[in-house]
């Protein structure tokens, strides 16, 4: 009898744990948020207080920043705590030092155990080699990503995907431009609400971005004109990606400060990287969308 009454409360109390201890954040707690920055051929130590004042003056996001050793520094000692978080925001770029074993497979279990990660612009060029985070990202460019990296992934103007697999370069942009960005799913969580389209800029116009372009799905698109030299074709400027449990936020614009201060950048950032960690969204679209003042919740 006694044991019986035990084993029920440890039950009941194995039950509690696991539906509190889901590793994705309550819908109304704030979020727990880490940046995560150090290299990259952007200004990441100045794009990083800008990401982390929007997401903190959101009133969803509270925010660490976790800045790794200099380039050629040593990597070993480099070890976020990705587990204390529900998202992490990656502000590395082109040429990134490779993590250590260690910690990219830390933050490879983070992401599998349902972890949310935000991908913003330059991320994508990070890391050609490491496996995992080109499949979190789908697609990236630079790096010396090829044909061999994966197909090149891009949509014709009604929205049809297309994975093209012929040789050629990962990665291009042309000289910054205004440009107008297409919602492709006006019912994700992230983009309902939004305009169908939405001027965004000027900022670089990503094309070209090859992977392994698996369990992605585009949410919006931009037309890459080729008289800038584009390809003609509408290409991917944000994208929802799941990786094990986890969930990726990939938006490519947000060049440098002008950028990530524009509200179609802000907005969509905010949102996706709700989304990310939680896997919904209550962040609103704000009146006069995407020329709101920055920063939000002012
Ligand atoms: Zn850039």
């Amino acid at each position: 009898m006694r044991t019986r009454m035990i084993l029920a409360l440890l039950g009941s109390c194995v039950f509690a744990c696991l539906v509190s201890s889901g590793s994705a954040a309550e819908p109304t707690a704030p979020i727990k948020a880490l940046i995560v920055d150090g290299q990259n051929n952007h200004k990441w130590a100045e794009t990083t207080p800008v990401l982390q004042e929007m997401m903190e003056k959101s009133g969803r996001f509270t925010v660490d920043v976790s800045t790794c050793p200099p380039k050629g520094k040593d990597m070993s000692d480099y070890l976020p705590e990705f587990e204390k978080y529900d998202l992490v925001v990656v502000n590395n770029g082109w040429r990134a030092d490779s993590w250590s074993e260690k910690a990219m497979q830390a933050f490879e279990r983070f992401v599998k155990n349902g972890g949310g990660v935000v991908s913003y612009h330059a991320a994508d060029n990070a890391w050609p080699q490491w496996k995992a985070w080109n499949e979190m990202i789908a697609i990236g460019g630079w790096g010396g990503r090829n044909e061999k990296s994966g197909p090149y992934l891009y949509t014709d103007k009604h929205g049809n995907v297309f994975r093209d697999r012929s040789p050629g370069k990962g990665g291009g942009h042309g000289a910054q431009t205004e440009f107008e960005i297409t919602v492709r799913d006006t019912e994700h969580p992230i983009t309902r609400g939004l305009p169908k389209t939405f001027m965004h800029g000027p900022d670089e116009l990503y094309s070209f971005l090859r992977g392994p372009a698996l369990n992605v799905q585009i949410l919006a698109t931009a037309h890459s004109d080729k008289s800038n030299g584009g390809t003609g074709h509408e290409e991917p400027m944000l994208m929802t990606i799941t990786y094990g449990k986890g969930r990726v936020f990939h938006t490519v614009i947000g060049h440098y400060l002008a950028q990530i201060k524009r509200g179609s950048f802000v907005t969509t950032f905010l949102r996706g990287a709700e989304w990310a960690a939680t896997g919904k969204v209550t962040l609103p679209v704000p009146a006069g969308f995407p020329d709101q003042a920055y920063p939000p919740g002012e």
